[in-house]
């Protein structure tokens, strides 16, 4: 079994809740989704990586290994385009395992939600987008987060933010998943301000209020993409 692989490298997660852990990055090329904000638009394109096999990625991650290592984050492009792999990966391999996916496909979702200790489930805003309905979409985010919760993985939902992003829509969200998930109290929100940093010069008050609003339905917290501060990927 092969799967198209970007890269794999070992660095310091600088985005939601495991900020800090040393990691082991396994990057997939090919995403269902085109969003106007992408950071890694060349993990896209599913030709864009090389086809890798299950002995060659274990090689790999083995060969990174550092005496820090908490664990593997499995993302892309969108990881669950490779759940077959990713589920054959995690059998063969005890790793504590971070995913990191837009949500879209519960289905695969589903096949290796038993094995994902953490999960970083995007929620999109319609500003994401040139064009797209994202109603459909916020229904299989919250699907995805639901199937992830019930089989036990520590679950926050993450929102990228634009200085023009409307503070109501982020209230908008909040209620949305209070409403959507379970068992909110068990799942986290976090608003992550674009990158880059000078963008909010003039906005932080923004990034307060919003914060504050979330803060009324759910856990909340608001992270900058720190790795980006360090120059590390
Ligand atoms: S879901 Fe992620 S990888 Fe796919 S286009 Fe959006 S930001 Fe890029």
């Amino acid at each position: 079994m092969k799967a198209p692989i970007m890269e794999v490298f070992s660095s310091i997660q600088g985005e939601g809740l495991l900020i800090g852990r040393r990691q082991i990055f396994v990057r997939f090329a090919g995403c269902n989704l085109n969003c106007t904000y992408c950071d890694t638009p060349e993990s896209r394109d599913p030709q864009a990586g090389t086809q890798v096999s299950l002995q060659e990625l274990q090689k790999k991650v083995h060969n990174i290994l550092t005496p820090d290592f908490h664990s593997i984050s499995f993302t892309g492009g969108e990881p669950l385009l490779q759940a077959n792999f990713i589920k054959n990966f995690l059998e063969e391999n005890d790793f504590k395992s971070l995913l990191e996916t837009n949500g879209s496909l519960p289905k695969e979702t589903k096949k290796i939600a038993e094995l994902i200790d953490y999960a970083s489930v995007d929620i999109k805003l319609s500003e994401h987008f040139k064009d797209m309905n994202v109603d459909d979409l916020w229904a299989r985010e919250m699907e995805s987060a639901n199937i992830l919760i019930e089989k036990g993985a520590k679950v926050y939902c993450k929102v990228v933010v634009l200085p023009s992003t409307n503070v109501d829509t982020l209230r908008l969200v909040a209620h949305y998943i209070k409403r959507e998930i379970s068992d909110s109290s068990l799942v986290s929100m976090v608003i992550q301000p674009a990158s880059p940093l000078e963008y909010w010069v003039q906005h932080t008050p923004r990034l307060f209020r919003m914060s504050e609003i979330v803060g009324e339905k759910l856990d909340v917290l608001t992270i900058p993409q720190v790795h980006k501060l360090l120059n590390v990927r």
